[in-house]
């Protein structure tokens, strides 16, 4: 019996495995210099965090989610977004604002597979819990600006929004329902009309983005609180040169945001464009049983950041330290190889060595897995206390002494 991937799934591996490893450890890196500490939270989690934080009437949780039931009836779900697990964790350890994490993980959608749509992803997320001033709003997209394009993708673009607070939102509900009341749209976007209208400006359908592309202003209907921290983002940015679009469709497929709303699009990804999404959420920790706390966040897919680079023909760096063959010819000479590589290994050299062939085929092997040197155990020249150090570019050979092993081979690798 043979088994396949389950549909949505992928293995990443060989040439592929350095491009998420290195979109990885960079992140780490310039989000920990940003002040950023790393949360890692389970997998899975109850049911109700999700369907609570994100919103019932949401794609994810109407259709997305996997949900299950445990040995002992518990009902729980793979996480499909990082932000309600990390609000959970401020909230269950008492965590005193502010707050700066980041996290780098796997999230999980039903969603129809397709090239930058699967069902288990990785995402690079991070979430500023404790301010409510535009600053720290403009220092998240400058961020998500700087790293995205240190990662090496180029010709970016923010799609800005505000979606305001419950009070601009009851407004601006009557306005956009009256503009969506006269339009053709298709059948969930109908029958959610009436219970999160906001949602038909995020619904993937050609017809409703078509018929909706020009809805009214959120933008006319904001308080004067909600204007003013929007009128000062724009102003942040603008002053150091931020340059972004305003969208009023911008609305994004979680209930719980709140004011400025972003994702930064690339053309390198066709029609599916958005490689990062975010924006502040200030009720969400209140809502999750903590005190009134202002946070911001954002996340954006490693998978279909990969896709935009290569499409870029991004040359991803390998960052992998070259590796050194122990090759032998005899049994006798393989257990003095077997003790030369854990020497090596002790010392931090990257070091393979194979046991079952011929010395032709060792060889072949050191080739394949691209070795920069091959240490060859011989018989003769362990007599003399000698290997032989073969240069695998230009196949050039000479003895050296077994001691100066190291002191040769880091003279050659560096
Ligand atoms: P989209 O509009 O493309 O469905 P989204 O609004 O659902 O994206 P978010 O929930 O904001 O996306 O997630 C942030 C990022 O995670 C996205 O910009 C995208 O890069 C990535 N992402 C979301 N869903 C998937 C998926 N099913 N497969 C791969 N990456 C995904
Ligand atoms: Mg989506």
């Amino acid at each position: 019996m043979r088994y396949k991937l389950v549909k949505g799934t992928k293995d990443i591996f060989l040439n592929d495995i350095n491009k998420w490893q290195y979109i990885e450890s960079t992140s780490k890196k310039i989000l920990e210099d940003f002040g950023y500490s790393e949360i890692r939270t389970p997998i899975f989690e109850s049911t109700d965090l999700f369907s609570r934080s994100i919103g019932v009437s949401t794609d994810i949780v109407e259709k997305e989610m996997y949900s299950f039931k445990d040995k002992k009836g518990r009902d729980l779900t793979l996480r499909p977004e990082g932000t309600a697990s990390i609000v959970r964790a401020y909230v269950e350890h008492s965590l005193v604002p502010p707050v700066k994490f980041y996290h780098i993980g796997t999230m999980y959608r039903y969603e129809k597979p397709q090239s930058g749509r699967y069902r288990e992803f990785y995402q690079i997320g991070i979430e500023a819990i404790g301010s409510i001033s535009p600053f720290i709003d403009c220092e998240v997209i400058d961020l998500a600006l700087f790293l995205l394009s240190k990662l090496g993708l180029t010709n970016l673009k923010i799609r800005l929004n505000s979606i305001g607070c419950r009070k601009c939102r009851e407004v601006y509900k009557k306005i956009l329902l009256e503009y969506l009341k006269k339009k053709e749209l298709c059948k969930d976007c109908i029958r959610r009309m009436n219970l999160n209208p906001f949602r038909v400006l995020d619904c993937k359908n050609e017809q409703c983005i078509r018929v909706t592309s020009t809805p009214p202003s959120i933008l006319n209907s904001l308080c004067e609180d909600c204007k003013k921290h929007f009128a000062e983002v724009k102003e942040i940015l603008a002053e150091y040169k931020i340059s972004y679009f305003e969208d009023p469709r911008l609305f994004r497929g979680l209930d719980y945001y709140t004011k400025t709303t972003f994702e930064i699009v690339t053309d390198e990804l066709g029609a599916k464009n958005s490689v990062l999404g975010g924006g502040r959420y200030d009720y969400l920790v209140e809502e999750l049983g903590g005190d009134s706390t202002p946070a911001i966040g954002w996340a954006f897919g490693v998978d279909r950041l990969v896709l935009a680079l290569e499409s870029a023909k991004f040359r991803f760096p390998d960052e992998s330290k070259k590796l050194i063959f122990i090759a032998w010819t005899t049994e006798t000479a393989k257990k003095q190889a077997f003790k030369i590589a854990r020497r090596l290994r002790t010392e931090e050299f990257r070091c393979e060595m194979n046991y079952e062939k011929s010395l032709k085929a060792q060889l072949k092997l050191a080739d394949r897995l691209e070795a920069k040197l091959t240490v060859i155990v011989g018989t003769h020249e362990l007599k003399e206390g000698k290997v032989i150090l073969r240069n695998m570019e230009d196949g050039s050979q000479r003895k050296i002494d077994i001691e100066k092993i190291e002191l040769e081979l880091k003279q050659i690798m560096c």
